[in-house]
C-alpha cells in the first residue's frame, strides 16, 4: 500500500488529529490533507477548560492549538462543523452529515471520547453540566457565576479540577464512590495530599456514595445518595469518565473493543487504508507489549504525531512512556510511567507541599509522581526500570541518576 496516494482525511480535529496532519505534512506527505471536525471551532486545547477557562473570562482566546495561519501555511484544509456519519471502505469515501462525500487515499480516525452520562442527570437539563468541549466550559462558567451550592459527581481528576476552580465563595461537595480522590489515577499518598488541600479550601467530600436519584424544583437539584442525607445544589457537574467514539469504525466493520478502535503499534487498523490515533485508539505500546488506551494530553500529542509519521515511514512502533499532569489551586502534579505501585515510596514531607512518590512494581521503579517538584522529576525519571536506591525516601540524600 502506498499511503501517499490520494488525500489524507482525518476525522476529528482535536489534539491527536491535528498532530497527525502536522506530522504527515512535515514527513513529506504531498497530497491534500483534510481535517474534519464536528465541532464549530478550530483545534483547541482541552486541559485549560477545567482550569483557567473556568476561573476567568478571556482564557478561551488563548487555547488555539494552531494559531494564526499555521494550518494554511502547512496546506492543511480544516472543515469545522462537519460530522462524519459513515465510512464507505469500498469506495474509499467518508460521508458527511448532509450527504456530501470526501474521497480518501488514507483515513485516520481521531474521534477521541465523549463523556459518560448518568440517566438521572441528563446533559442539557437546566443546571446539569458535563465537561468535554469549549462550549461545555463556557456554559459551566456562566452557570457557576450565579451558583452558590455546587455538587460534583465524581472525584477523579476532572471533578477535582472543577472543584478547585469553583470553590472560592461557593459551597462545593464532591460525591465519589471510591474511598479516596483520583483513585484510578494516582497513589494513596498523592490522593491524601490533594484531599487535604481541597478540604482546606472548604470542599466537602462524600466518599462511598453514588447518585440514587435526582430531581429538580425551584430550590435547585435534590440528589438522593446511596447513603446519607439528600444533597441540595444549584448546579450539578458530572465527571464520571469518558467513552471512546468508536461507532464510525464499528459500523464500517473495523475491529473495535470496548476500550477503543483496535490498532497496532503504528496506528493501523485491519484495513490498510485506515488508521486510528489518540484517545480513541486501543493501540499497542511496544514498551508494554499490549493493547491499551490512554486519556492524556501527552499521549494524544505523541500518538497523533507517531501515526502521522508512520503513514510515510513506519519505525519500530509507538513506545512513549505514559505521563499526565493536573493543576489544582497552586498544586502541580506530574506523573511519569505507572502512577500507582504495588508499593509506593514517598520522598519528602507532603506537609511541606513538595514531594515525590516512587511507584514500585516487581521490585523496580515503574513510575514517579511529582507534587510541586517538577525539577526533581527530571532525575527521578532516569530511575525508571531500576531497583529503588536505599536512601530514596530521604530528601537529604540527593537523587542520582544510575551510573
Ligand atoms: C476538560 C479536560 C481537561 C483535561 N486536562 C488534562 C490535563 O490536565 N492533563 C492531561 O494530561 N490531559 C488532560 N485532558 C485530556 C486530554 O485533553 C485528552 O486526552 C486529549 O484532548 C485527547 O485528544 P484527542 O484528539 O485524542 O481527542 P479529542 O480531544 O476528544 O478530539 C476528538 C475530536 O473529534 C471530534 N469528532 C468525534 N467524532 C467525530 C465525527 N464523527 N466527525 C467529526 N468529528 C468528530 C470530536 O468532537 C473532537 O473534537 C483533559 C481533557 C478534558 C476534556
Amino acid at each position: 500500500m502506498n499511503t501517499a496516494e490520494g488525500p489524507l482525511v482525518i476525522v476529528g480535529a482535536g489534539l491527536a488529529g491535528l498532530r497527525v496532519a502536522e506530522a504527515a505534512r512535515a514527513a513529506g506527505f504531498a497530497n491534500r490533507i483534510l481535517l474534519v471536525s464536528d465541532e464549530p471551532h478550530a483545534p483547541y486545547d482541552r486541559p485549560p477548560l477545567s482550569k483557567a477557562v473556568l476561573l476567568a473570562e478571556g482564557h478561551e482566546r488563548e487555547i488555539a492549538l494552531a494559531p494564526g495561519d499555521s494550518l494554511a501555511e502547512s496546506q492543511i484544509e480544516l472543515h469545522t462543523g462537519r460530522a462524519v456519519t459513515a465510512i464507505d471502505r469500498t469506495a474509499h469515501r467518508v460521508i458527511l452529515a448532509g450527504g456530501e462525500a470526501l474521497s480518501y487515499g488514507t483515513l485516520v480516525l481521531a474521534t477521541g471520547s465523549r463523556v459518560r452520562t448518568l440517566p438521572s442527570l441528563p446533559p442539557g437539563a437546566p443546571g446539569v453540566h458535563y465537561l468535554r468541549s469549549l462550549d461545555d466550559a463556557l456554559a459551566l462558567r456562566r452557570d457557576l457565576a450565579a451558583a452558590s451550592r455546587v455538587a460534583i459527581v465524581g472525584g477523579g481528576i476532572i471533578g477535582l479540577e472543577i472543584a478547585a476552580a469553583s470553590s472560592s465563595g461557593r459551597q462545593v461537595t464532591v460525591i465519589e464512590p471510591q474511598p479516596r480522590v483520583m483513585a484510578r489515577a494516582t497513589a494513596p499518598a498523592v490522593s491524601d495530599y490533594f484531599e487535604r488541600r481541597h478540604r482546606e479550601a472548604g470542599v466537602t467530600f462524600l466518599f462511598g456514595a453514588t447518585i440514587a436519584d435526582a430531581a429538580r424544583n425551584e430550590a435547585g437539584w435534590t440528589l438522593r445518595l446511596s447513603q446519607g442525607p439528600d444533597l441540595i445544589a444549584d448546579i450539578v457537574v458530572v465527571g464520571v469518565g469518558v467513552l471512546p467514539n468508536t461507532e464510525l469504525a464499528a459500523a464500517a466493520g473495523l475491529e473495535v473493543a470496548p476500550g477503543g478502535i483496535v490498532v497496532d503499534a503504528h496506528g493501523r487498523t485491519g484495513d490498510p487504508h485506515i488508521f486510528a490515533a489518540g484517545e480513541v485508539a486501543l493501540h499497542v505500546n511496544t514498551r508494554h507489549g499490549r493493547h491499551e488506551r490512554q486519556e492524556t494530553w501527552a499521549h494524544a500529542a505523541a500518538h497523533g504525531a507517531h501515526v502521522g509519521r508512520s503513514l510515510l515511514a513506519p519505525d519500530e512502533g509507538y513506545a512513549e512512556t505514559a505521563s499526565y499532569w493536573t493543576d489544582q489551586y497552586d498544586i502541580n502534579l506530574q506523573a511519569w510511567g505507572t502512577p500507582i505501585g504495588e508499593t509506593d515510596i514517598v520522598r519528602g514531607d507532603p506537609a511541606g507541599g513538595k514531594f515525590l512518590v516512587f511507584h514500585i512494581v516487581g521490585g523496580a521503579i515503574a513510575g514517579v509522581s511529582a507534587v510541586n517538584a517538577v525539577r526533581d522529576l527530571r532525575t527521578a525519571k532516569k530511575l525508571l526500570g531500576h531497583p529503588p536506591p536505599p536512601d530514596l525516601a530521604n530528601p537529604a540524600v540527593p537523587l542520582k541518576a544510575p551510573g
